[in-house]
């Protein structure tokens, strides 16, 4: 049994793809099984419960050399601890490529889109297979949480082209009143403690050359897009505590938490030291007032924050 899982921390995309992925295989006559890497966020059971399909279960521990396929992630640092140990059989991915090594041939598809399930829309068609109303909804709400409803950066034609395409098999008559009640369900946050908001969605990378170890660093890098800025700024005294926390528990070198306004679309990136305040001011020419960096409109992660970061660190490449 292929055991199909996303990245750490999930978002809608990596749990809603593990399923879709999943149940493409098993009608290809691959028997997988979905799993999840970590509790859900608040829009994801929404999702669920519209589509009606349960949440895969935890990932259970895996023995060394089972077989296994990756969606919405590759790196190592955002996947199962001991992934190395296990056997990559397929990735479907849209993120850069990391530190993936494996030791088989395996099945690869990385393709520069707003979201994993944009490909895996091609994979059905490409298979010659319909695509069934369950997983067009699935689909579609992973393309509309990945892109912000095409206000990321990220987005593609492709992304909005398969949401013209997915929309009626999913039978969503208005995308954007379908769009809005996701992002409503993932901006009521109630009184989720500062911890959980900064690891909702988070993500851990290592910057610098890794031919010089010496210049590697790693840094956690949280997001939480909101409808309702106001009321997460307004915890920025416990967040900056959760990420100092954060900071000595995983010896991380600094730790960044963007506060995206989906719909003005903008990104006030909470500051934890004198540390991060350099990098932002070098890296993004900013400057920082009150513990906080006004990052403009910069609200990809994956297109906006990293890539400058990683150009930061490792100036020569
Ligand atoms: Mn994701
Ligand atoms: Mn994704």
């Amino acid at each position: 049994m292929l055991a199909v899982f996303g990245h750490t921390n999930p978002d809608t995309d990596a749990i809603t793809s593990a399923l879709v992925y999943a149940r493409l295989l098993s009608r290809q006559g691959v028997a997988a099984q979905a799993y999840r890497l970590g509790e859900l966020n608040f829009e994801t059971p929404f999702v669920l419960r519209e589509a009606g399909v349960d949440a895969p279960p935890p990932l259970p521990e895996l023995e060394a050399g089972a077989p296994v396929a990756l969606v919405d992630h590759n790196e190592s640092a955002q996947s199962v601890p001991n992934l190395s140990e296990l056997t990559v059989t397929r990735v479907v991915d849209h993120h850069k490529l990391g530190d993936l090594t494996t030791a088989q041939p395996a099945y690869l598809r990385f393709e520069p889109v707003g979201c994993t399930a944009t490909i895996l829309l091609k994979l059905h068609r490409e298979a010659g297979l319909p695509v069934e109303r369950t997983d067009a909804r699935l689909m579609l709400s992973a393309i509309l949480s990945d892109t912000l409803h095409f206000r990321s950066p990220t987005t593609t034609a492709e992304d909005r082209e398969a949401v013209a395409f997915l929309a009626p098999i999913a039978e969503v008559e208005d995308v954007e009143a379908y769009a809005l009640a996701m992002f409503a369900a993932k901006s009521d946050l109630g009184d989720t403690p500062a911890e959980t908001l900064l690891k909702m969605d988070y993500k851990v990378f290592p910057f610098g050359d890794p031919a010089s170890p010496q210049t590697m660093q790693r840094w956690g890098i949280g997001v939480i897009e909101t409808t309702n800025p106001a009321y997460v700024l307004g915890r920025q005294e416990e967040l900056l505590r959760a990420m100092d926390q954060t900071r000595a528990e995983e010896g991380l070198n600094g730790v960044l938490l963007s506060v995206v306004d989906i719909l003005n679309e903008t990104n006030v990136t909470l500051v934890l030291s004198a540390t991060e305040e350099k990098v932002l001011r070098e890296a993004f020419g900013v400057t920082v007032e009150h513990g906080r960096a006004d990052l403009g409109h910069r609200i990809s992660r994956k297109k906006q924050i990293v890539p400058t970061l990683e150009a930061y660190f490792t100036p020569e490449s």
